[in-house]
C-alpha cells in the first residue's frame, strides 16, 4: 500500500479530513472554519434556509424559478438565461431578487424574440 503523503493544498483530492471550499473550490482541512485561500467562513454556511447573507430558498422563489424554466421551454434554455444573471446572486444576495431579475430577463427575451 502506497502511503506517500504529499501536501498539495490547492490541488489535493477530497479525502478523510478534507472538505471543499464552496466558494473557491480549494481543498481544505475538514476542521477548518475558514478557507485559507479565499477566507470563506464555513460557519456561515446555512443549513438550507435563511442566512444573514440572505440566501433564501423559499418555496415562492423556487416556484418562480420553475415557472421561469417552464416558460423557456426547458432547463437548457433557462440555464443560459440563468447563467447570464448568475452573477447577480452574489451581487444582490437574494434568490427572491434573482427570481425577479429572471422574470425581467424572461420578458426581455420574449420581446426580443418577437
Ligand atoms: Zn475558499
Amino acid at each position: 500500500m502506497l502511503a506517500k503523503k504529499v501536501n498539495t493544498p490547492q490541488t489535493g483530492s477530497l479525502g478523510r479530513g478534507r472538505k471543499r471550499c464552496p466558494s473557491c473550490n480549494a481543498i481544505v482541512a475538514a476542521r477548518a472554519v475558514k478557507c485559507r485561500f479565499c477566507e470563506y467562513n464555513f460557519l456561515d454556511k446555512p443549513r438550507r434556509g435563511k442566512t444573514a447573507r440572505g440566501t433564501v430558498a423559499d418555496p415562492a422563489s423556487v416556484e418562480k424559478l420553475v415557472a421561469f424554466i417552464n416558460a423557456h421551454g426547458g432547463l437548457e434554455n433557462a440555464k443560459k438565461v440563468i447563467s447570464d444573471v448568475r452573477g447577480l446572486v452574489e451581487y444582490l444576495g437574494s434568490l427572491d431578487l434573482i427570481a425577479q431579475q429572471l422574470n425581467v430577463v424572461g420578458l426581455i427575451k420574449q420581446q426580443v424574440k418577437e
